[in-house]
């Protein structure tokens, strides 16, 4: 576990406790699709897959292959989020959509990608859907 002053990894620039920890540790849910969204980037970059997994809409976690998901994160270092667009999520919204870049080296060579998230709301709690066509 990440020295809980460290900061998160999620580009916040607050320590790691104060920031995706208490998501990730199931005490708090995320109040709005971006906060998800980080706190599911810095679960990749901290290779928890099972966040990943609790994080992604129901309907889709039937055909998510968990194995293939650690090994994926295994071997991917994730290096960097910068989330470019973020619609407002007041109370009432129960779908969002976030654009966003994350860097990542994987078998010796840097990467970036770029995805539009799906995101929607069930019972008080975002889920990542899936991606939509930028
Ligand atoms: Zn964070």
């Amino acid at each position: 576990m990440a020295n809980s002053n460290a900061l998160c990894p999620c580009g916040s620039t607050i320590p790691y406790a104060k920031c995706c920890a208490p998501l990730h540790e199931g005490v708090t849910h995320a109040a709005s699709a971006e906060q998800l969204m980080r706190s599911r980037y810095s679960s990749a970059a901290m290779k928890n897959a099972g966040y990943m997994r609790d994080t992604l809409w129901p309907r889709e976690q039937k055909s998510l292959n968990f194995a293939e998901l650690q090994t994926w994160l295994e071997e991917t270092l994730w290096t960097g989020l910068e989330v470019l667009d973020a619609s407002p999520c007041p109370p009432e919204a129960t779908k969002a959509t976030v654009e966003f870049k994350a860097k990542y080296l994987s078998s010796g060579k840097l990467g970036v990608h770029h995805e539009l998230s799906l995101f929607r709301k069930k019972q008080a709690r975002w889920f990542y859907v899936k991606p939509l066509p930028l």
